[in-house]
Formats: C-alpha cells, sequence, structure tokens
C-alpha cells in the first residue's frame, strides 16, 4: 500500500514537472494544449496547474487569441520567482551575473579585483553579490545558489579546487569563496560552465565539444547537455593537447601545446592587450594583425578538425576569440574542411551564443537547472 502511494506521489511529480518544463518551453499556452501535447487528461493538467501556481511558478497571463469557438485561458511561467548569481573568478576580474529561470540575465557587471586568498578578497566577492543583486531589484530569497567559476581543475564534490596556474594557487576551497555568503555556493570549472550555457535550454543542440579561447585555452564536452567530466575532472584540457610537436613552450612546461598557438593573448599582444582591438584592426586589414591571424587560423583549423575527429559532433568555438569570431567563420570552416576526409565543409562549427559573461552564466544556470529538475 505504501510502495503504491509513493509511485503515485512520484507519478505526480513527474507529470508536474513535464508540464512545468512544456510551458517554460512556449510562451502562453492553454490547459488543452498542454493536455495534448503531453498526453495527459485535462484533470491531471487542472490540478498540476494549480500546485504550479500555488507555488507561484506559473501564472494566469490572459487569454489566448481563438480561431473558432470560445477563448482559453493562457498559462505563462513567471521566470522572477527563483533567481541564481554567477561568478567567473579570473587573475584580476570578478565577473558577476544574476540571471533569472528562463536564464535571462538581469544584471552583470565585472570588476578589476586581483585574486588573493585572503579575507579581504573573499569580502569583496560577497560586496558585489549584494550589490549586483539590489541592483537587479530581486529578492534575496529567490536566490537559489550561488555558482562559481574558477580557472581551476574542481573536484568531483565541487568543494575544492586546484592546478590553477591562472590563480597561483593550489589549495582553495569552496568554504574560502562562501565564507561571507549567505547562500548555497558551489564551485565549477570555468570552461564547463560557458559550455554548459551553450546547451542549457537549448535541446536541439545535442552533444557540443566546446574550444574555449581565452587567455588559457580549455574546454567542455557536453553530452545531452550534461558536462562529461572524466574520471580525474580533467576531462576536456584541449590546452594541453599537442599540436605541434617541439614546438612552442607552453606556461605548463611542456612544448607544443595548443595554448601556445591558441591563446587569446596572441591576438592581443598585437592590440594593446585587447582581443576586441586585435579584431577591430584585422577588420580594417592591419598587415601584423593579418599575418598573425594567419598563422592562428592554421593552428585553430588543425584543432578544430582533431576534435571533429574525436567527437564526431558540433564544435562550438567560446571564450574571447568565440565572442568576435562569427564573421570569420567562413574562413575557419574552410581551412578546417581542407583537412577532414569525410566533410566537405565545415559546418558543424559555429560560434558560441552567450557571449556576455558565458562563465558566470553558466555557473549561474547550474543552479536554475537544479533547481527546475526539482520542480
Ligand atoms: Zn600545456
Amino acid at each position: 500500500m505504501q510502495q503504491v502511494t509513493v509511485n503515485n506521489l512520484e507519478v505526480r511529480k513527474a507529470n508536474r514537472n513535464r508540464i512545468y518544463r512544456y510551458i517554460h518551453q512556449k510562451k502562453q499556452v492553454s490547459k488543452q494544449e498542454i493536455a495534448h501535447a503531453l498526453r495527459m487528461s485535462l484533470p491531471t493538467v487542472t490540478q498540476n496547474l494549480k500546485d504550479l501556481m500555488d507555488q507561484s511558478l506559473v501564472t494566469e497571463a490572459g487569454m489566448l487569441e481563438s480561431t473558432g469557438g470560445r477563448k482559453a485561458a493562457a498559462y505563462s511561467c513567471d521566470f522572477s520567482v527563483k533567481t541564481a548569481v554567477g561568478l567567473d573568478i579570473t587573475k584580476n576580474h570578478i565577473g558577476a551575473v544574476v540571471v533569472d529561470l528562463k536564464g535571462n540575465v538581469l544584471c552583470h557587471r565585472r570588476i578589476r579585483c586581483a585574486f588573493s586568498k585572503t579575507e579581504e578578497y573573499f569580502k569583496q566577492i560577497s560586496e558585489l553579490v549584494e550589490s549586483i543583486l539590489q541592483e537587479s531589484r530581486v529578492s534575496t530569497t529567490s536566490v537559489t545558489g550561488v555558482g562559481i567559476a574558477v580557472p581551476a581543475i574542481v573536484s568531483n564534490n565541487h568543494q575544492e579546487m586546484n592546478y590553477s596556474p591562472a590563480l597561483g594557487e593550489t589549495d582553495c576551497k569552496l568554504s574560502d569563496f562562501s565564507a561571507y555568503l549567505p547562500y548555497p555556493c558551489t564551485l565549477f570549472n570555468d570552461a564547463n560552465a560557458a559550455g554548459f550555457a551553450e546547451t542549457w535550454d537549448h535541446s536541439d543542440i545535442g552533444n557540443i565539444a566546446y574550444l574555449s579561447l581565452n587567455f588559457t585555452v580549455g574546454g567542455a564536452i557536453l553530452l545531452d547537455s550534461r558536462v562529461y567530466g572524466g574520471e580525474n575532472r580533467r576531462s576536456a584540457e584541449f590546452g594541453h593537447m599537442t599540436i605541434v610537436p617541439d614546438g612552442r613552450r607552453c606556461y605548463c612546461g611542456q612544448h607544443g601545446c595548443a595554448d601556445a598557438y591558441l591563446s587569446a593573448q596572441r591576438l592581443a599582444e598585437c592590440a594593446d592587450g585587447s582581443v576586441a582591438g586585435f579584431f577591430d584592426q584585422l577588420k580594417q586589414g592591419d598587415p601584423a594583425c593579418g599575418e598573425i591571424w594567419k598563422d592562428y587560423v592554421a593552428a585553430l583549423a588543425l584543432m578544430v578538425n582533431n576534435l571533429r575527429m574525436v567527437f564526431d559532433c558540433r564544435v562550438v568555438i567560446g571564450g574571447y576569440v568565440g565572442s568576435y569570431i562569427e564573421e570569420f567563420l567562413d574562413e575557419v570552416a574552410e581551412a578546417v574542411a581542407e583537412k577532414n576526409p569525410f566533410e566537405r565543409d565545415g559546418s558543424y562549427l559555429s560560434a558560441c551564443n552567450y557571449r556576455l559573461e558565458a562563465t558566470a552564466v553558466g555557473a549561474a544556470l547550474q543552479y536554475i537547472d537544479r533547481f527546475i529538475k526539482a520542480i
């Protein structure tokens, strides 16, 4: 008997979740449309809609236009009921965003703040979070959590980080970052967070290999929108794949790593440290930038082709370079196609969708994703 009750509760919860997700995908839907699309009875939909409205997750939103017959009441999600904060920790900056249940960025900010394992630094993180929450005018009770993205290998339990040449610290814990934050907090690897943002709420995109081209090179492998972390949480360390035997020296100590050829730093160096500046000069036909770019595209084509050969899935270029590469994508795709024995074009290649604080957004979305799965 007890087993039956538990199962009924589980079925009801699963139905509620499917209904919520369906409305989440649409702007406005009628009860009848939900029942039809999800093959549920109208009483089941009615009861679950009531549950969702009691939790303020769904609201009635006027009447839907009808092609005939009676107009139907419309339902839509209130995305503002819950929010999450995402932080992108880098050597000299902190990026911060507040997102809602749809992944809309309600507020974003980037401050210059050099990383240091000190009380002062961690207090500054807390001040930044409170300040953007105030600016976005959301209540602190709406905050499901703070996702903290770090340029480091993050342990399986998301409590510890290690190997972070970028931050120069190897023994930081989540408890250091969360010491002054009155919200649930979790650590995430930065590239995994950015890759997660690319596929979240885009179930049609499928699997992706996300190549993150920042001042260091990294990446993420997303299978059915889930990060494949590897056995030691070191998957997709694309930056340390050897692309030139005995080639340039990498910061890791090895030679010929992809990082030494594809770091955004290489481009920024020709434009006073600015990646945006580099692409501006490139568009204006600056010969020095043109030379570097030719070299860069050759290395990028090699790398993208390797990823395609290994994963046979969409390859997304992200990071600083990904934000500016859209109009140069054909050129890269052409170079990639020349290396591919199976495909004549590089149409599997794309630029990242999230260009603004992708890493911080991805870290925040982990909390939003958890919340929605638990509805
Ligand atoms: Zn390396």
